[in-house]
C-alpha cells in the first residue's frame, strides 16, 4: 500500500505558496509591480518605490542567498534529556529583490553567510488528516541529505 500523504495548509494564508508535489518547493508570496518591476515580501497594494498601485501576486524565490543570521538557545522546559540546538532565523535575500527574515532548518554549524539557500516546508501540528507548515530555509547542500 501506497503511503498516504496528508494534505498540507500554510499555518497563515497568503505568505507562501504549499506545493502539491511534496518534492517542489515552496515560494514566497509577494508583490511585483507592474509599472517599475520592483517586488516586495510581504505584499503590499501600494508599490514603495513609485506609489504605482497596479501591483500582482509574484511567487519569490524557492532559493536565496544568507545575508545573516541568528540563533536562540533557550532550553525546553529546563529537560536536561532533551538536545536543544537552537533555533534559527535568517535574513535572506531573494533573487527577485527583498530581504526577508525566515526562520532556518538545520544546525547552526550548517549555515555561514553568503551560503545558497532553498526553501521547505516543516510540520508544525496536525489538524485531523491535515498538516499545519511553516516556511523555512534550509542549505541548498543538504537537500535530500541528512539532517
Ligand atoms: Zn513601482
Amino acid at each position: 500500500m501506497a503511503e498516504q500523504t496528508k494534505k498540507r495548509r500554510p499555518v497563515k494564508a497568503g505568505y507562501f505558496t504549499v506545493p502539491e508535489n511534496p518534492a517542489e518547493p515552496p515560494r514566497l508570496l509577494g508583490t511585483r509591480c507592474e509599472d517599475c518591476g520592483e517586488h516586495f515580501f510581504p505584499k503590499r497594494a501600494v508599490c514603495a518605490k513609485c506609489l504605482s498601485e497596479r501591483t500582482t501576486e509574484a511567487p519569490l524565490g524557492p532559493g536565496g542567498t544568507l545575508y545573516s543570521y541568528t540563533f536562540v538557545h533557550f532550553p525546553l522546559f529546563g529537560s536536561m534529556k532533551m538536545e536543544h540546538v537552537g533555533y534559527g532565523v535568517g535574513q535572506i535575500d531573494l533573487p527577485e529583490g527583498p530581504r526577508v527574515q525566515v526562520p532556518l532548518a538545520g544546525k547552526q554549524e550548517e549555515f555561514s553567510v553568503g551560503m545558497p539557500l532553498v526553501a521547505e516546508l516543516e510540520a508544525i501540528r496536525e489538524e485531523g488528516d491535515t498538516e499545519v507548515v511553516i516556511l523555512r530555509f534550509k542549505p541548498t547542500a543538504a537537500a535530500g541529505g541528512a539532517r
